[in-house]
């Protein structure tokens, strides 16, 4: 099988099957704005989000580094999404992954993690400064374990995996981008795709969402890590500056309430059939926000980072929402 050249259109396994996911036209938004908002299809990826890059970056560095050998074992703390992608390249490549994830992350999450057959560790929602939160408690299992530690905020391979596949893909989808905007956990995708249009065109504008209740927009406007309010999006916003965005080419920041995500995720499900997370919903109205502030005519580029099926306790859960004070799907409304 080896010595047979695959023809064009055929991937090799799942690790041919990450990436190269199409970039979408937002019609509603680029018709209100007047500019062509594009968003880049990660929820399409065989893991359902944006993560899968991140997880076979990381493992592709840690067998080159050599610290990760033949059925050996990476641990790594993650809202989900990265255990997603990083169990499916550790299964199609014969290594064993435990996964440590905060218990509030949505059910579907966790289902799917023991779905695909993760070491699933649940641990209670800590802040960053307490010593049992998810990342430390992974940090501690792979010393004392002596596992890989993925350490997907710090480790660049993150962000060098977007900056050579996500970034290089809108270049080469896109052509000419006139400024791209995203929400960050590990900011690895925007750092990443930063970096490769910035290097294409040093005229592109790199705008950094944030959801309420985390410390970025502060940080990028003012310097400072304070943060208010709270969010019901998951795997964005950060009460720290990870390594992954340490030095990547930010203009701006901008802050995206929960109502303006929910608005955007509510209206692309039912207007143009495309059913977003949470984070996805922040990135688009950011978009929005970029575009309405840079005029008509520009090409604004996002990131569509997962489905809506993964959060559909949630997002989709009336009686979730009005517990919230929140929005709920028009069509659902009892
Ligand atoms: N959206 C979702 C749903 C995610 O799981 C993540 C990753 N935690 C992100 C956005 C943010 O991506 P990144 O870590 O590259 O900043």
């Amino acid at each position: 099988m080896d010595s047979v050249t695959p023809a064009s259109g055929i991937a090799r396994g799942l690790l041919g099957a990450i990436g190269n996911t199409p970039l979408i036209r937002l019609e509603r938004a680029s018709a209100a704005t007047g500019c062509e908002i594009l968003g880049k299809a990660e929820f399409m990826n065989p893991g359902g989000s944006v993560k899968d890059r991140a997880g076979l970056a990381i493992i592709q560095a840690a067998i080159a580094d050599g610290s990760l050998k033949p059925g050996g074992t990476i641990v790594e703390g993650t809202a989900g999404n990265t255990g997603i992608g990083i169990t499916l390249v550790a299964n199609a490549l014969g290594f064993r992954a435990v996964i440590v994830m905060p218990e509030t992350q949505s059910q579907e999450k966790i289902d799917f993690l023991r779905m695909i057959g993760a070491d699933l560790r649940l641990v209670p929602a800590k802040p960053f400064k307490d010593p049992g939160n998810y990342v430390h408690v992974s940090r501690r299992l792979a010393e004392e374990n002596n596992w890989v530690w993925a350490n997907q905020f710090d480790n660049l391979a993150n962000r060098e995996g977007h900056r050579t596949t996500t970034g290089a893909e809108i270049i080469a989808q896109a052509g000419r981008v006139d400024a791209f905007t995203c929400a960050c956990g590990t900011g690895g995708t925007l750092a990443g795709v930063a970096m490769a249009l910035k290097a294409h065109d040093p005229r592109v504008r790199i705008t950094l969402a944030d959801p309420m209740g985390s410390a970025l927009y502060n940080w990028r406007t003012h310097g400072t890590l304070e943060m208010e309010g709270t969010s019901i999006t998951e795997g964005i916003g950060q009460s720290r500056v990870p390594a992954n965005l340490d030095g990547a080419p930010i203009d701006d920041a901008i802050q995206v309430t929960d109502e303006e995500a929910l608005e955007q995720v509510f209206d692309l499900t039912i207007h143009e059939g495309i059913c977003l997370g949470g984070s996805a919903g922040i990135n688009v109205a950011a978009a929005i926000k970029v575009a309405r502030a840079m005029g008509p005519g520009h090409r604004v580029v996002t990131i569509l980072c997962d489905g809506g099926s993964r959060y559909q306790s949630k997002l989709f859960n009336t009686e979730f929402l009005r517990g919230k004070g929140l929005p709920t799907p028009p069509w659902m409304a009892a």
